[in-house]
């Protein structure tokens, strides 16, 4: 089987060099999620304006489409260093604590799926974000005392697929939420050819607007095109026209409407084993081998901004563009 290159959660490491070169560094080379933008650069420009770090920054949305990259982004924009980790790599409190103590003033703590933090660690990380100072447990028991322990004041990014898995009181200590969303198409086009200009890659306007259209939404889906898409170009010795475009991704298998692997097989699942729905959000991810949680933050998204799945209130139903879309007409519903 060829890689699913439509999986925005899949990051090989030979694309990790390749995505930081195609990163942009300002918010301004930042393509789309204007409204986000506009936002992130009044809470920065505030912040310096009153020579105080800004306030700590909640990005959410599905895989692909920026968080790392704006993390960046607010660091260079801020001047500050920045260090970065994820929840899953803070398992203790402990962790957490050498890596705050140690941050400097201002520096950016980007957390990457921040939900997936231990308990204890994102009890410790409330006091830090808010008075910028932790408590030290030394000693157990009856003995245990706790050590106040002063912080360099620094700016937290948060990054999760959903706001909605964070605890409350942890949500509510961010300034300010940005939730971003899957890219248009014209939106798309202006990433593709920014990263083939910066690969030197000749492509014309309508080949672009294919890959664009296959990218499911999300830059790091149509960067990853592009390369494959230059690759075919390369060993084909083709210009860089529409016909040799589609062959290229007709190689790699990728759906006309840039469905990856497991957005398929719910899609299938829901036609096949459902009727088309309605069916409840678990049963659904049973079905498919796979948790709610992933279903719910990571597939579901981009299904309904396609238009092919519904939400009810009865259940998750696949549209008649679903049915379509797999060449099969939908039973008449009484
Ligand atoms: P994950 O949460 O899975 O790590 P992410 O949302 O952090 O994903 P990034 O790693 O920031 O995604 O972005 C993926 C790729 O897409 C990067 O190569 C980046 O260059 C490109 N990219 C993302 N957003 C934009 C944008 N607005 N303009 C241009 N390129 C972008």
């Amino acid at each position: 089987l060829p890689e699913d290159l439509t999986n925005p959660e899949l990051v090989a490491e030979t694309e990790l060099a390749f995505e930081g070169a195609l990163r942009p560094h300002t918010l301004a080379e930042f393509v789309g999620q204007k409204k986000v933008r506009g936002q992130l650069e009044l809470l920065l420009t505030a912040a310096s304006m009153q020579g105080r770090t800004p306030d700590h920054i909640l990005l959410a949305g599905p895989p692909g489409l920026g968080k790392t990259t704006l993390s960046m982004i607010v660091a260079e924009e801020t001047g500050k260093p920045l260090r970065m980790t994820s929840g899953p790599a803070i398992q203790h409190a402990g962790d957490l604590a050498a890596m705050l103590s140690s941050l400097m003033p201002g520096e950016v703590l980007f957390v990457d799926e921040i939900h997936r933090m231990a308990r204890s660690a994102e009890e410790m990380l409330y006091l830090a974000m808010e008075d910028f100072r932790i408590d030290i447990m030394v000693g157990k028991g009856a003995g245990a005392t706790s050590i106040p322990l002063e912080l360099a004041p620094f700016t937290l990014v948060g990054a999760t697929t959903r706001a909605g898995l964070l605890p409350n009181p942890l949500r509510d200590r961010f300034g300010f939420t940005a939730h971003l969303e899957f890219y248009d198409p014209a939106e798309l086009e202006l990433v593709i050819s920014r990263a083939a200009r910066l690969m030197g890659f000749e492509i014309s306007a309508d080949a672009i607007q294919v890959i664009a259209s296959r990218s499911r939404g999300t830059p790091r889906i149509a960067n990853r095109l592009l390369r494959r898409v230059r690759d075919y170009f390369l060993v084909h010795q083709s210009v860089g026209d529409r016909s040799a475009v589609d062959a290229a991704l007709e190689l790699y298998d990728v759906d006309t409407l840039g469905l990856d692997r497991l957005d398929r097989a719910v899609l299938r699942g829901l036609i096949e084993r459902f009727k088309g729905g309605p069916v409840g959000l678990s049963t659904l991810a049973v079905s498919v081998g796979e948790d709610s949680e992933t279903i719910e933050a990571v597939v579901e998204p981009f299904l309904v901004r396609a238009g092919l799945v519904s939400r009810t209130p009865r259940g998750r139903v696949a549209t008649e563009a679903a049915w379509n879309h797999f060449n099969l007409s939908q039973p008449n519903v009484l």
